[in-house]
């Protein structure tokens, strides 16, 4: 998911935590685009649920997400180069939304060096042939199956998720079942009527920005 330190986010600590509950998940993933602080930032804040910091981001090839780091993955490496360095910083490298339309996706590039691939992304489209497409991919590469919100209004936390098969919530614990593949991915596609909202309130963020910042935003 996407918290309001991604140029795109909307979601605030609080309403992380408040949508998180009411959802039941026990945990997110914080993957803003090409910067980690808000999500270490936000780690420290959060004790209730588990968070676990991370970072999308936009290689040559595609997105790529790198969870479980402390530190920025610089952005415009290749696909190789960005796992690479993921793997160097101890974190898990994921091929996310591998085949969703109007967002940059991997697509025949994903490989097996990825520890996991996203086949499930709640906000692709179109959903079900993306969900199909990625799932072949990783069927085929033989690596972990994982499910991702991709959220970034609050109520969008927890539409997709993914289940992990471990007896300890700790956060290294859940990274390495999800490495050993002991997880499976669930949820369903963001309702069109949420994305409108969140598109709309997108929109007016972005000009209370505009105006805060001035022109050259
Ligand atoms: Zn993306």
């Amino acid at each position: 998911m996407h918290t309001c330190y991604s140029y795109d986010g909307l979601i605030k600590p609080k309403e992380l935590s408040y949508y998180a509950r009411k959802k039941g998940v026990d945990g997110v993933a914080i993957t803003d685009h090409n910067r980690i602080d808000g999500a270490l930032k936000i780690a420290k804040q959060i004790t209730e649920i588990i968070i676990i910091p991370g970072i999308e981001i936009s290689s040559l090839d595609g997105h790529i997400v790198g969870l479980n780091l402390q530190e920025d993955v610089p952005k415009s490496l290749t696909i190789e180069e960005t796992v690479e360095k993921i793997h160097a910083l101890g974190g898990l490298a994921v091929a996310c939304h591998p085949k969703a339309f109007l967002k940059s996706s991997l697509g025949k590039k994903t490989n097996s060096k990825f520890d996991a691939i996203e086949v499930i992304n709640a906000s692709a489209i179109p959903f079900k042939r993306s969900v199909r497409q990625a799932q072949e991919i990783a069927s085929s590469l033989g690596v972990a199956q994982v499910a991702g919100s991709d959220a970034h209004y609050g109520p969008e936390i927890g539409s997709a998720y993914t289940v992990i098969y471990t007896v300890e919530h700790d956060r290294e614990k859940i990274v390495e079942a999800i490495r050993k593949g002991f997880c499976q991915p669930l949820g369903e596609a963001i309702p069109l009527s949420l994305r409108l909202k969140r598109e709309f309130l997108a929109l007016k963020h972005k000009r209370v920005l505009k105006s805060s910042l001035g022109s050259d935003y």
